[in-house]
């Protein structure tokens, strides 16, 4: 049941990294739109929500100076960025994993006390390979996975494949294509409702174009993930929050004082 009244009372966007990036490299045939090629500013972050005494959040970031993936730089650490928006990880009440990609859950085992929600399609997507031994030039490792079956074995793993109310407030949908069990959350605030799009999203621009990113598990549910969120922002009047695009920063103000550093203040 929705609990129609229930309203987040911030959210912030957490920036832990960035790099710059080419258009022609991340957007799936981007030669085939006849259009110059261009840089992007792709931020790496992760969402913090407050309701009442309790925290939620989407993802965790990654250790950026443990291993260079793809070139990402540093911006603030997660256990920094923690302590600078004044927040103990052993006090965050829940951790929405958008999906098990390496930037997205490698902080994860901060979060002892948390209920993690995760899509079930992206758990026995990727507990099957790590089983069949077969993580090898993927964008998770055995490692990664390690904090999200503790929290199973703890009883602090919840798996949602359809439509959920999280909590009072924060509703997710399992869509797929960039991962078999990408979720996104639909965030009530008390400016309006968000779409916290993750990596079904990562630009401005596919969402404008619905364009699909370059890599997905499956291009057809990831041009089906995106028509899904512009349909639901249509219906419910959301503003979509791409998961990496460095504008959003220019669109939302910083937060206050020095958290301002590498917080924005989406609602
Ligand atoms: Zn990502």
């Amino acid at each position: 049941m929705a609990s129609d009244d229930a309203k987040i009372q911030s959210v912030w966007s957490v920036r832990y990294g960035e790099r710059v990036v080419r258009k022609n490299d991340v957007f799936y045939n981007y030669a085939s739109y006849g259009l110059p090629d261009g840089d992007l500013h792709m931020d790496y972050n992760f969402w913090v929500m407050k309701s009442g005494d309790k925290v939620i959040l989407m993802d965790t970031g990654y250790d950026i100076s443990a291993r260079d993936w793809l070139g990402e730089i540093s911006v603030l650490p997660t256990p920094e960025s923690l302590k600078l928006i004044e927040l103990d990880p052993l006090d965050v009440d829940m951790v929405i994993t958008s999906h098990f990609h390496y930037d997205h859950i490698g902080y994860l085992e901060l979060f002892e006390n948390a209920q993690v929600i995760s899509g079930q399609a992206e758990y026995d997507y990727w507990f099957g390979k790590r089983d069949a031994n077969a993580l090898e030039g993927e964008f998770t490792t055995v490692e990664n996975l390690i904090p999200v079956e503790k929290a199973q074995k703890e009883g602090r793993l919840r798996l949602i494949s359809a439509e959920t109310e999280v909590f009072p407030g924060i509703t997710v949908y399992q869509v797929g294509g960039h991962c078999p069990g990408e979720v996104v959350a639909l965030v009530q605030t008390e400016t309006g409702p968000l779409i916290l799009a993750s990596d079904a999203a990562h630009f401005y621009e596919q969402i404008e174009h619905e364009w699909p990113f370059f890599a997905f598990t499956s291009l057809e549910e990831m041009r089906n993930a995106l028509s899904f969120i512009l349909k639901l922002a249509k219906e419910t009047g959301a503003v979509i929050i791409p998961g990496h695009d460095g504008r959003t920063r220019e669109k939302f103000p910083a937060a206050p004082g020095a958290a301002g550093s590498i917080a924005t203040v989406l609602a």
